[in-house]
């Protein structure tokens, strides 16, 4: 078990700096995610914190341990990768006890261990079997068998699913999070799928360029994002903006757009200039009583829901609404948004106010 501390950690390559000062915590027993678009330094993060790449800069706690400088062999973490890397030669049972007979453990404390993952992971009836023939989805679990037969402090997984295919990719994820939740090890997963996130994680860390853009529980982040990266980044479609130019004083709750007042929760932050309204699709009500008015572009049926795309006077938004509600191509509507769920930017600096 472990907590997982990293302090303004900072890693170059030469002179390019591929994760900027950062810090956050892993609790104890944490399933945590580190998320972000391709390049923007997540698995650089895991690998510092695995110990496979010393940081630039700052300081990685294990258990309050300072470790930033220690190889990944004195931390005592295991590392599942995407590609299993198992022993072709070498049949389930083997690749499973591999790391225990090069610990030097007796052969059977060594079958008492197998025995009891195996069990865990449902794969007794394969121990015998070359690897050489099984599914995916086996591989994964022998991969994962071998990884928690040592009962190490902390899980490191680099987009572990990520080369199976979509059905069995949801499949294992539950099965991964049933796992976790049994072993209660901390486990720190990178992915670029939000919804994986989102499903999987505890928490979330969500990065861009190198930098910690938010850190929190999915629905914090879902809910009240940081910034506009993050709120066009988890979710789908993404948060609509609504670009206006205006100010907004502390504890105001309501705001011009092209007229009309539109309720919004008390503004903690004072600001003024271009600014951007946040609202999800999925708050967006058609609704006739409202003054605030948009033409029907396009929609998209997608089933239980549809995806109406609405030009306004402050821009062009998406609107999930359900799949029986009326709305023709060309036809203007009024527009209703849930007060609770909106979200003010300074649109400059792409920074939510609070
Ligand atoms: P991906 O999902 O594509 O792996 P990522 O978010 O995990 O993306 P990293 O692999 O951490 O991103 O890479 C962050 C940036 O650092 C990238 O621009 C990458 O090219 C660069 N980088 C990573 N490792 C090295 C290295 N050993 N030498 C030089 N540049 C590197």
């Amino acid at each position: 078990m472990a907590q997982i501390r990293i302090e303004d950690v900072r890693k170059d390559f030469g002179s390019f700096t591929a994760v900027k000062s950062s810090t956050f915590t892993i609790e104890d027993g944490e399933f945590f995610m580190l998320l972000g678009p391709s390049g923007c330094g997540k698995t650089t993060t895991l690998r510092m914190m695995a110990g496979l790449e010393l940081p630039t800069a700052g300081r990685i706690y294990l258990d309050n341990e300072e470790v930033g400088q220690k190889p990944a062999s004195e931390r005592d973490i295991a590392f599942v990768f995407q590609m299993f890397a198992l022993y072709p030669h070498m049949n389930v049972r083997n690749n499973i006890s591999y790391p225990l007979k090069s610990q030097g453990m007796r052969r059977d404390e060594i079958r008492r261990k197998v025995a009891e993952v195996a069990e865990i992971l449902a794969i007794t009836d394969i121990l015998d079997k070359p690897v050489g023939g099984l599914s995916g989805g086996d591989r994964q679990r022998v991969a994962l068998g071998r990884a928690i037969v040592r009962e190490p402090k902390a899980f490191f997984m680099d987009e572990p699913l990520g080369a199976l295919d979509a059905e069995f990719r949801e499949r294992m994820a539950e099965e991964l999070r049933a796992l976790h939740d049994r072993m209660n090890a901390t486990t720190v997963y990178v992915t670029h799928d939000q919804l994986e996130a989102m499903q999987m994680g505890d928490k979330i860390v969500v990065m861009n360029h190198g930098v910690v853009e938010q850190f929190g529980v999915p629905q914090d982040i879902y809910d009240w994002p940081a910034t506009k990266f993050v709120a066009e980044f988890i979710g789908s479609p993404p948060m609509n903006f609504l670009r206006f130019n205006g100010s907004v004083a502390k504890g105001q709750d309501s705001i011009a757009l092209d007229g009309t007042e539109i309720a919004v929760p008390p503004s903690i932050d004072e600001r003024s200039g271009e600014l951007a309204l946040g609202v999800r699709p999925e708050f967006v009500k058609l609704d006739d009583a409202s003054s605030y008015r948009g033409r029907i572009a396009a929609s998209e049926y997608l089933g239980t829901t549809q995806i109406v795309t609405i030009d306004t006077p402050s821009g062009r938004i998406r609107a999930r609404i359900p799949s029986d509600a009326t709305a023709r191509e060309g036809e203007t509507v009024g527009l209703r948004f849930d007060a609770r769920t909106l979200t003010i930017f300074d649109d400059a600096t792409g920074r939510a106010l609070r």
